[in-house]
């Protein structure tokens, strides 16, 4: 869409042009395995264009893709938007896609813990080798990590439960200047691409689990990664040899979902907040790491590389509780329930004990010494929510 719209509106309108919408408001789901020439030239000139946006085969994509790909790159400002069944496969493409063997990559070592495991297993495997940075480290200490043969360097901001906000620019930068040749990749899910721009910041691909706030509704798995005109070939060459596809109903969920991205999204960053500093007075709560408040570990960065906070959050307990205590707790709530997933329209609740923190984040500082506990802040009215959590914390008196 043209520059002079403003952003807002660009998300309600992008994708959706005559040709992928028929003359109705949303694209036309268009299921297609074969997609049928009529002519020679046709499927000859369907062949080359088959990678631009052309009618080829349903593995490129039908009308409902290319719809999702113009709004995709919009909301990302990336010159291609590849899909996968879901975030993790996303990761693992996007990673795949600029490695071999004897490489070496560059991963925080506060990742989404499968993203972690699969450097561990799948690449350590193939003879790639994984340093695990702490997520705070300065520009200076990660060009110091920087190999020869370093080829993928993968932030994720903020961290899974832990939820330390990167020095973005400074790891960037540093790392460039090493090796301007270096893949840089994000796993943006937590701002849902919105409240921060990866590309803006000199990163190559912003990856995201479009299952959470881009879905929105906790009914569809699928996994985008936007990328830049230096990596995007690259990118959906080797997504497309692994076999890589959503469906068209998929697609058709994604694009439905953002067109009340903006909206959903401002309700969960206010009522996160209220909850967040609700919470942070609470005589049970050590403290809370969520981004907005200056409790959370690179607050300072958040501010000033971030243009909002999503509704995602944890909170340390004051102690560990037992299994006991644990059941009260979190085994009676009214409107919270337990998920791994997130990002929907509704509230939800988890734990993590020290330990175990311990033992996915070896290398951050801080050491937890109560129940961490993460907070996903629905569109529920934010006084049940704080009821609700004032409840939990009763039943632990
Ligand atoms: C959920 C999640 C993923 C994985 O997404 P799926 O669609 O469940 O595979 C990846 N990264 C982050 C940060 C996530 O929260």
């Amino acid at each position: 869409m043209s520059n002079e719209i403003s952003f807002t509106t660009s998300t309600i309108h992008t994708g959706r042009n005559k040709r992928v919408c028929k003359n109705a408001v949303n694209p036309v789901i268009q299921r297609a395995s074969s997609l049928v020439f009529d002519t020679l030239a046709d499927k000859k000139e369907a062949t080359i264009n088959r990678a631009k946006g052309g009618l080829f085969y349903g593995r490129r994509g039908t009308l409902t893709h290319f719809a999702l790909q113009e709004l995709m790159c919009e909301l990302e400002g990336g010159e291609g938007c590849y899909f996968y069944p879901c975030g993790a496969a996303a990761v693992s493409n996007a990673i795949l896609s600029f490695v071999k063997t004897g490489d070496h990559v560059l991963i925080t070592g506060a990742a989404y813990e499968p993203t972690q495991e699969l450097c561990n297993t799948l690449l350590k495997k193939m003879g790639i080798a994984t340093t695990f940075y702490a997520p705070l480290i300065t520009g200076e200490k990660i060009a110091d990590l920087v190999q020869p043969n370093t080829t993928v360097l993968f932030l994720e901001a903020p961290s899974s439960l832990t939820m330390e906000v990167p020095d973005i620019p400074a790891i960037v930068q540093a790392v460039r200047k090493v090796n301007p040749e270096i893949v840089i990749m994000i796993d943006n899910t937590w701002s849902a691409g919105v409240f921060f721009k990866a590309l803006d910041f000199g990163i190559d691909i912003s990856i995201q689990a479009g299952t959470k706030y881009l879905v929105g509704h906790s009914d569809t798995m699928i996994g985008t990664a936007v990328a830049n005109a230096r990596c995007w070939e690259q990118l959906r060459e080797n997504s497309y040899l692994m076999g890589q596809m959503v469906d068209a109903d998929t697609a058709y969920m994604t694009a439905r979902g953002i067109r009340t991205l903006l909206v959903r999204l401002k309700q969960h960053q206010e009522s996160s907040i209220k909850v967040a500093k609700w919470l942070l007075e609470q005589p049970e709560v050590k403290t809370v790491y969520h981004p907005a408040l200056p409790s959370c570990p690179g607050h300072q960065y958040f501010q000033r590389d971030f243009t909002g906070s999503s509704g995602l959050f944890s909170f340390e307990l004051n102690k560990k509780l037992s299994q006991q205590e644990l059941e009260n707790f979190m085994d009676h709530f009214k409107i919270f329930t337990m998920a791994y997933s997130w990002g929907g329209f509704e509230s939800l609740i988890l734990h993590n004990q020290p330990e175990e923190i311990a033992r996915i984040r070896p290398n951050i500082e801080r050491k937890l010494t109560g129940t961490l506990i993460r907070v996903h802040i629905g569109l529920e009215d934010v006084n049940d929510l704080i009821a609700d959590l004032k409840a939990g914390f009763e039943r632990l008196k």
